[in-house]
């Protein structure tokens, strides 16, 4: 395996460093700008790293957030997203499990809380949240503010209007998770069950009943470099406030279960492109961090400012434990506050 190159803080500047510059002036890159950061050579890719972390470190130091996933329904879904395990289409054998009653999200709120977290998240297979659902989950709101008022409350539960997106943010909830997943151009070539423009509209609708956006993509579908500047581009343009870059991690079963994982090179030129395009942005490296970063993996707290630890909804990940060393190892400090998303 390739040794990870050394990110030397203190070298000269190069012309990543006028990127950086423009990045934190508040400008936007052009698509060729961006097209050329992901064609960095891999002996520029020092240079590249450092001219993201100043962006970073401008707006996050040289902290590191930590989150924890879990279903709060898993598998059982109608939709064909080919990345997704629980899809309608997908053969993996993956644990399913219906909606779960509102004392089992009471005792993961607890088990939150009791572990320092901000922020508790609640996430669901599916199209999107019926009305009983977004019932279930303002009930279950409702009763974790009472109990713990700091607490800050982030649903993902698929596609939703605006009336649906009020009544949650009336009942607590503050954040909302959907990813566009990639660009408008390559989203046919991985669902045929909803659009690119409906997830889009579910971030607009978020926005729209005030509540903060968690929304990103995920890198490894087949995508071009265009792709993915479309995409870096499209999230700046909505302002999402936290943006998780997924890797694709093929899961046996699913329609892109056979791809190849992208290199290590190639998720940190796009954790950097976000970076460079969504200055102030939560840019999280998410799922399939570990397979595809392997021994690069302390280099992602570049560009990225968040990490997720103990696996991603259907698939293992890095320990807790062993995501804290790393982080300390490479000279980053975590948040004492841990986000968590359990179920
Ligand atoms: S809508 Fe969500 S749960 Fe359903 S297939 Fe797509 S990603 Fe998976």
């Amino acid at each position: 395996m390739q040794t990870a190159p050394i990110v030397d803080l203190d070298a000269p500047p190069s012309a990543f460093d006028r990127l950086a510059d423009r990045s934190l002036a508040g400008e936007i890159l052009s698509h060729d700008e961006a097209l050329a950061v992901l064609a960095t050579p891999d002996e520029a890719l020092p240079d590249l790293l450092r001219a993201a972390f100043r962006v970073r470190s401008r707006h996050w130091g040289r902290r590191v957030k930590v989150c924890m996933l879990q279903n709060a329904r898993s598998g059982l879904c109608p939709e064909d997203c080919g990345y997704c395990s629980q899809s309608a289409v997908s053969t993996a054998d993956i644990e399913t499990y219906r909606l779960l009653p509102r004392e089992d999200l009471l005792a993961a709120a607890r088990a939150a809380v009791d572990r320092g977290a901000r922020r508790y998240c609640m996430v669901t297979s599916g199209r999107g949240p019926s009305d009983r659902d977004v019932d279930h989950f303002c009930e279950a709101t409702r009763e974790i503010k009472r109990q713990w008022p700091d607490l800050e409350i982030c649903v993902s539960l698929g596609l939703m209007d605006e009336p649906k997106a009020r009544r949650l943010a009336d009942a607590g909830v503050g954040w909302v998770n959907h990813n566009l997943n990639t660009s408008e151009r390559h989203h046919p070539a991985i669902c045929s069950t909803h659009t690119y423009a409906d997830r889009v509209a579910t971030v607009k609708a978020a926005k729209a009943a005030g509540l903060h956006t968690c929304c990103g993509g995920i890198i490894g579908m087949g995508e071009t470099d265009h792709d993915v500047v479309d995409l870096g581009l499209a999230l700046r343009e909505l302002g999402v406030d936290s943006l998780p870059l997924n890797f694709l991690h093929p899961i046996p079963g699913t329609p892109l279960g056979d791809r190849r994982p992208v290199d290590a090179g190639r998720a940190l030129r796009a954790l950097s492109l976000m970076r460079l395009l969504n200055p102030e942005a939560d840019i999280r490296a998410a799922g399939g961090r570990e397979r595809t970063l392997g021994s690069w993996q302390p280099l992602v707290l570049y560009p990225a400012n968040s990490i997720f630890v103990a696996g991603y909804l259907t698939t293992p990940g890095q320990a807790a434990e062993e995501a804290r060393a790393m982080c300390a190892a490479a000279g980053f400090e975590l948040e004492s506050e841990v986000e968590s998303v359990p179920a």
